[in-house]
């Protein structure tokens, strides 16, 4: 219960803290992306506790971890602060669906350790 709490609560910690201006926003968008456990549903049993999610889920893996690094670090190198506004708020988006993976992908990985 309290790893599901954490998949809120840190996207939270971290808008407040990175992305004051726009937390809200910036927080949906990161919640969101809790989505990716939807390569669960793939799974036979669907839910194990014993199980862990990194590198077992296909949207879980190291190739796809790499993906969500892309994600989060091309539209910093591309500049997010375009004169089209509508690039400016897609590469927004992307940068932080991938903040999301990326907290998500560590949340579940701690979860490994436990
Ligand atoms: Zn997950």
């Amino acid at each position: 219960m309290l790893h599901i709490l954490l998949h809120f609560i840190v996207p939270l910690f971290v808008a407040l803290l990175f992305y004051r201006s726009k937390w809200r926003y910036a927080t949906v968008i990161m919640v969101l992306t809790m989505i990716v456990d939807a390569d669960h549903l793939m799974a036979d049993p669907v839910y194990d506790p014993e199980r862990c999610s990194i590198g077992f889920h296909p949207l879980h893996t190291l190739p796809a971890i790499g993906f969500y690094v892309l994600l989060f670090v091309l539209p910093l190198i591309f500049d997010r602060k375009n004169e089209n506004q509508s690039i400016e708020k897609i590469l927004n988006i992307l940068h932080l669906a991938g903040l999301g993976l990326l907290i998500h992908m560590a949340l579940d990985g701690i979860d490994c350790l436990l």
